[in-house]
């Protein structure tokens, strides 16, 4: 049997159907439908596409023009309801009110992926994926409060194999004393001296001067950046003394691991001499006479001796030894490649800075990112400054962010995009997908790459 003849009069009200159910699906005001008709038709490439889809698309793609070829290969889904464009049931957006489109899928505030998901349920154009990395990219209310950089990859001090020549400084806390912690970074040596009354800068520079006294004077004096160590007077005592005083950047403890590590030893120590009232000048001293993993003791790479203790010795141990730095080379560089390794796993390495790159920074540590200038790189590894209208920080690498697109410092958003770009959380951090290594459950590993501990 002969199917039934369908009439034009048929087709033309199911199309109508068609278009009033595309159109009555539409979630848009009769004021915003109308601004995208009337862009539309300023659109010279949407204009053509129009003309195109009345009367026939070219053969080749070739034989249109360059900024209607993205839309060539999806010519079969490409319609026109009412003098809008549509790819399926997606509105072709013209590109004047693209802007307006990003803002609105960006309200909210939500990540790359979910903008690019929530786009693809209503609006279309050539490159939309990109456009909203951008977009959001440069949005500076996400990237203020967006999450800490990860750490770094560990930076180790590099000293020389001399000892007294690095010395790490700091102070601590205990049983209600103040005390001043010296560390040798070489032999691994420890001074501590008890501050009478604080933490002020003349009582913590004759602690100094008497240890310097009796050690000689370091050429490298590493300490953090807070009071007293940022205080004129320290100033003045690094240049009479003629020393070099490294500062670790503010809100980066870690920065000054040696010392950090050795103050919780000491303390350690203390607690137990205290608790069980044995003397801890006693444990001190023997703490300097241990031999380490390198074979010597403290005592004996700072003076080439071991120090009499209450153990019994022959005199022939206490005579002077010569120091075979080769081996103590080695142990320290086997143990920073182990540290680095098992540190490193976690930590990834941060996109380098220039004098001018526009930064988010954070002002306080628990505070959001805001907007600043590198205006110097260094001295110190990782250590930055950077100028804000609240005026000029030093910070360290992790914490300043370096977004993937050039922010427009006076307001949220830049304009549209023509590049392709990557993750706004990735963004930051160095690609060493080549410097890899992967665990037996296929965790990525990255191996160490550097050895100078971070400031
Ligand atoms: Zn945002």
């Amino acid at each position: 049997m002969a199917l039934p003849e369908i009439s034009l009069e048929d087709l033309d009200n199911d199309l109508d159907l068609h278009v009033n159910l595309i159109l009555s699906n539409l979630s848009v005001s009769p004021e915003k439908l109308k601004e995208i008709q009337e862009l539309t038709s300023k659109d010279k490439t949407l204009c053509q596409i129009i003309q195109y889809c009345k009367n026939g698309w070219p053969e080749h793609k070739r034989s249109v023009s360059e900024d209607i070829r993205p839309y060539f290969p999806l010519k079969s889904e490409i319609h026109v309801i009412n003098d809008i464009v549509f790819k399926s049931n997606n509105i072709i957006i013209p590109e004047s009110f693209r802007n307006t489109i990003l803002d609105i899928i960006h309200k909210g505030h939500q990540g790359i992926n979910s903008c690019i998901r929530l786009a693809k349920t209503a609006v279309y154009w050539p490159k939309i994926d990109s456009d909203i990395e951008k977009y959001v990219g440069q949005c500076n209310i996400c990237l203020s409060f967006r999450r800490n950089n990860s750490k770094e990859p560990l930076l180790h001090h590099d000293y020389k194999l001399l000892p007294w020549n690095k010395v790490g400084i700091d102070l601590f806390d205990f049983d209600g004393g103040k005390y001043l912690i010296v560390v040798d970074y070489y032999s691994k040596y420890v001074e501590i001296a008890l501050l009478k009354c604080g933490f002020a800068s003349n009582l913590v520079i004759v602690q100094l001067k008497s240890i310097f006294a009796r050690h000689g004077i370091p050429n490298i004096v590493v300490s953090d950046n807070g009071p007293p160590f940022n205080s004129s007077e320290f100033r003045s005592f690094a240049k009479d003394w003629d020393f070099q005083h490294v500062t670790s950047s503010p809100y980066l403890s870690c920065s000054n691991g040696m010392v950090e590590r050795t103050v919780g030893i000491v303390k350690n120590m203390l607690k137990k001499c205290h608790a069980d009232k044995s003397d801890p000048y006693l444990a001190l001293l023997m703490y300097r006479n241990t031999p380490k993993l390198n074979h010597y003791s403290p005592a004996e790479l700072s003076m080439s001796r071991s120090l009499r203790t209450v153990i019994p010795i022959t005199e022939s141990n206490l005579q002077f030894k010569a120091i075979n730095n080769k081996q103590v080379q080695e142990t320290i560089e086997k143990q920073k490649v182990n540290s680095s390794f098992y540190c490193n796993k976690n930590r990834k390495q941060l996109k380098p800075l220039s004098v001018g790159d526009k930064i988010m920074f954070k002002h306080k540590p628990n505070g959001t990112w805001v907007p600043g200038i590198v205006s110097q790189v260094g001295p110190e590894p990782r250590s930055f400054i950077v100028n804000s209208p609240e005026g000029s920080f030093r910070r360290n690498r992790i914490h300043i962010i370096k977004p993937s697109h050039s922010l427009d410092l006076s307001e949220n958003h830049g304009s549209l995009p023509s590049s392709n770009t990557c993750d706004d959380n990735t963004s930051d951090v160095v690609d060493n997908t080549d410097n890899t290594d992967r665990s037996r459950y296929g965790r990525v590993y990255k191996k160490p790459s550097r050895y100078v501990e971070s400031c």
